[in-house]
């Protein structure tokens, strides 16, 4: 039965999309318990202060789903075809097309559904982005890579461009291993970070991170990051973008993560003139919402003064 579940299972993953999955006993974390207690008292995580929430639960999802038995790490590849570049301001990404929150979770309830047709009688959740879940631990567990020193999850045939999704079922199912760490000497992530976010392998301050200071700071951006923002006003993708595995990225093949035609042809006056009205529909789809125009605004006023 197992291994019918799981070829299921893996089969229609595919299906939807994923490229990559990998699954892991749902079971205590007890390596990450002492480092995510460690991270969170030296305060790495700046004012998100609930990532402080859910302790038990991020370590355990058998405390997430009762019965779990199976954690399903879930790989959706969104690396473009090419950079925007019709401006110097730059965004990550993962956030050129259609918000992947959107995109994955229609997926996922497709899935939930179709295990639950084939299996029946299967409880389950899903999860993206989600803080009570630990994705790039699980996706290390479940074999689809490993986290480098840059604290992203590496794929050793693509790299790192991907969203991580996680399931959590109380089926049982052939567990995929993990695989080794082959960061080797290299420091090229540490050595690229223009805010020192990365000064020790494998432990990012999230409190120093361009991504945390555009996108989750609601405060000023502090001053000790002028001349350090290297114009990025949503996210910032350079520790992937040296990191050499990512020589390996392949072109994503899902239409939803397209940029509109109207991002790609805009300027730095664009960025700059930017109204709160032209703002709104423009990223009423996108992961950028999440700043607001006032985040937004914020950022490039920062960068301009800088
Ligand atoms: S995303 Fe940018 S700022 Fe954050 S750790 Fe990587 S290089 Fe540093
Ligand atoms: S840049 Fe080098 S050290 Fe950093 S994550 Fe990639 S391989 Fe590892």
């Amino acid at each position: 039965m197992k291994a019918r579940y799981t070829q299921l299972l893996k089969n229609k993953t595919r299906e939807l999309g994923f490229e990559y999955c990998g699954i892991s006993k749902a079971e205590f974390l007890e390596e990450e318990a002492p480092r995510l207690e460690q991270w969170l008292h030296e305060g790495r995580h700046g004012s998100m202060g609930w990532m402080e929430n859910h302790f038990d639960k991020r370590l355990d999802p058998r405390l997430l789903v009762d019965g779990a038995k199976s954690v399903v790490s879930l790989l959706l590849n969104y690396y473009p075809e090419k950079e925007l570049e019709n401006s110097e301001y730059k965004i990550s990404k993962y956030a050129y097309g259609k918000d992947y929150h959107t995109v994955i979770k229609d997926k996922l309830k497709e899935l939930i559904f179709f295990l639950q047709q084939e299996i029946g009688g299967i409880n389950g959740r899903a999860f993206v982005d989600s803080a009570p879940v630990m994705d790039k631990v699980w996706a290390k567990k479940g074999g689809l890579g490993w986290v480098g020193k840059n604290t992203n999850l590496i794929n050793r045939d693509t790299g790192s461009f991907f969203f991580i999704a996680e399931l959590i079922l109380d089926v049982e199912l052939e567990y995929d291993g993990p695989i080794k760490d082959y960061c080797g000497t290299c420091t090229r992530c540490l050595d690229a970070c223009p805010t020192d976010a990365l000064q020790t392998p494998y432990v990012i301050d999230a409190s120093k991170c361009i991504s945390y200071l555009t996108i989750e700071l609601k405060e000023n951006i502090p001053e000790e990051f002028k001349g350090k923002m290297d114009n990025w006003v949503f996210g910032c993708d350079i520790c992937q973008d040296v990191c050499p595995w990512n020589s390996f990225s392949k072109k994503h093949q899902h239409q939803e993560f397209t940029p509109k035609g109207e991002l790609v042809t805009m300027s730095n006056k664009d960025w700059e003139e930017m109204t709160e009205e032209a703002f709104g529909p423009l990223f009423k789809d996108s992961a950028i919402k999440r700043t607001k125009f006032k985040g937004i605004s914020r950022n490039i006023t920062f960068l301009k003064n800088t």
